[in-house]
């Protein structure tokens, strides 16, 4: 395993994603063996703490989230603390000073990750210090995390774009998209890539349609105040779900290294049809919930929320009809799908083979079951094939069977999380499972169309869903409509 040597400095890291994402990660980087003994993490947030304190709250959090913490003690040793303003230069040059002690202490061989887990009105000021104020002249490499959002919409990313590469070159940027540190998500790569018998079928002449569901059973939670802001196509349409059509959709790669991967990625986004004005009406449906009841108890609409506005047009459901128009997708839809207080927690891919061409076993009247592909990428993981077989003790009848690969029981272990494997693959220098700048304007582009349509007219059904539902019945009538249902996800 390569343990490469270097210092993590976290922005934001009081904050939640540190506690409940980052230092958890790092802890099982470390106790697998992938992390050496060089390495140093700063934690930089507002709030005046110790070293000590902060070394406690980073176990608190470790011993939160994994049972079985030994070494612990020798792990946190590696954690200090800076209490810093994002916007005073002098708090830089403190910071640049802890920095390269570490690296002596550590032998850290000048390499250095800096990781803004923070408000993202925080990320161009905090880019352009990192140089002005020097903590990007590093003898080794320097890397830049950043979190989602990557802008509000194609030119507010465009400026932020702009404010980061002063400081950072494309190749030094990781932009987190955290369903790509998925091992489900990696996954679809490799049942497309490695398997005699998917790829040959892997398009319109034996797909009917492809259908992707991020359902969530939480409702806006905390967020209200950014969620105002963001919605569903902003906050899960224009990142996750894009990134897992792109995936499905493109072209086997000459090479499965990171240029050749993003390269074909981005041509799936440009073969996407543009949909907007007029056409947005029938190819997306967006909705909000009302009040419902999930798990026997009441629960409020999002617009009851706290920090909503009573009368909100922020969606918190789309589904959508996505076209690829190239020669292995024309005709062949992909229906999206995500929304907040939903039915179930689920995240699938089902693949919708096409009929055979005539059916021998039943009477007209009846129909043979398509065969379907089922990615499961969370909760659950793992694939299903469903096929038809003969059904036992009858003669020429058939009924669906299930071929079925859980992911967990089989290996043995817990999968890694996802933003475990993500840091390691920055801290090697790997960006293939990152959004390169390409594919965050493209997918820009294609949700500013829909946002500005949905921002000017009111939706004058919401709320128009109930809480604990798939969502509205005009993610229904889309596939209706085109002769498909959704697939039940739970
Ligand atoms: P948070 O509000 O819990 O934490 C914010 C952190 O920023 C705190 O440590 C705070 O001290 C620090 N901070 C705020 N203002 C500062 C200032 N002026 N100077 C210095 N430090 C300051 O936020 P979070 O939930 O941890 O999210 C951080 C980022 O990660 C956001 O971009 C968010 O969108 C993204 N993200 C979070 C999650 C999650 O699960 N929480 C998931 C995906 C993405």
């Amino acid at each position: 395993t390569e343990k490469p040597a270097g210092l993590i400095m976290i922005f934001g890291a009081t904050g939640d994603l540190a506690k409940r994402k980052l230092f958890p990660s790092l802890y099982r980087l470390y106790k697998k063996g992938n992390l050496s003994e060089q390495f140093a993490v700063v934690g930089v947030a507002r709030r005046p703490l110790t070293n000590e304190e902060f070394q406690a709250s980073v176990k608190t959090s470790v011993e939160n989230a994994i049972e079985d913490h030994k070494d612990l003690d020798d792990f946190v040793s590696h954690f200090y603390y800076h209490s810093h303003d994002v916007t005073d230069s002098s708090s830089y040059q403190t910071l640049k000073g802890i920095a390269s002690d570490l690296d002596r202490h550590y032998s850290l061989e000048g390499n250095r990750i800096f990781y803004l887990a923070m408000a993202p009105e925080f990320f161009g000021t905090i880019a352009e210090h990192l140089k002005t104020d020097g903590l990007t002249d590093v003898s080794g490499f320097k890397r830049l995390v950043i979190e989602k959002p990557f802008g509000h919409d194609l030119e507010s990313a465009k400026e932020l774009n702009e404010r980061i590469r002063k400081a950072f070159s494309e190749d030094e940027i990781y932009r987190i998209d955290h369903y790509l540190g998925k091992e489900m998500v990696q996954n679809i790569e490799v049942i497309r890539f490695a398997n005699a018998i998917f790829e040959p079928l892997w398009n319109n002449r034996y797909i009917s349609n492809i259908q992707v569901t991020s359902s969530e059973v939480l409702g806006v939670e905390e967020r209200g105040r950014y969620y105002e802001t963001s919605g569903a196509l902003r906050d899960m349409v224009q990142n996750h779900m894009l990134q897992m059509v792109a995936l499905l959709a493109m072209e086997p790669p000459i090479r499965l290294n990171t240029d050749e991967i993003r390269s074909e990625k981005v041509k799936v986004l440009r073969a996407m049809r543009t949909i907007k004005g007029d056409e947005v009406k029938d190819a997306f449906v967006r909705g909000q919930y009302g009040a419902g009841e999930m798990d026997g108890n009441a629960v409020p609409a999002y617009r009851k929320e706290t920090m909503v506005n009573p009368e909100s047009n922020t969606e918190t459901f789309v589904a959508g009809k996505l076209l690829i128009d190239n020669f292995r997708w024309a005709g062949v839809p992909f229906y999206i799908r995500t929304g907040k207080r939903m039915a179930a927690k689920s995240t699938k891919i089902v693949i919708q083979f096409k009929d055979i061409p005539m059916n021998l076993y039943y009477g007209t009247e009846q129909t043979l079951n398509p065969n379907l592909l089922v990615i499961h990428i969370q909760p659950e993981e793992g694939i299903t094939l469903y096929l038809n077989a003969q059904k036992s003790g009858q003669n020429m009848e058939a009924t669906p069977v299930k071929l079925n690969f859980a992911n967990k029981g089989t290996a043995g272990m817990n999968t890694p999380e996802a933003y475990e494997r993500l840091l390691y693959d920055c801290m090697r220098g790997d960006a293939t499972n990152f959004t390169h700048w390409n594919e965050v304007a493209l997918s820009w582009s294609f949700v500013d169309n829909i946002s500005e349509v949905w921002e000017n007219t009111k939706a004058e059904n919401f709320p128009n869903y109930e809480s604990g539902t798939m969502g509205p019945r005009g993610a229904d009538l889309l596939l209706e409509k085109d002769g498909f249902f959704w697939w039940p996800v739970t």
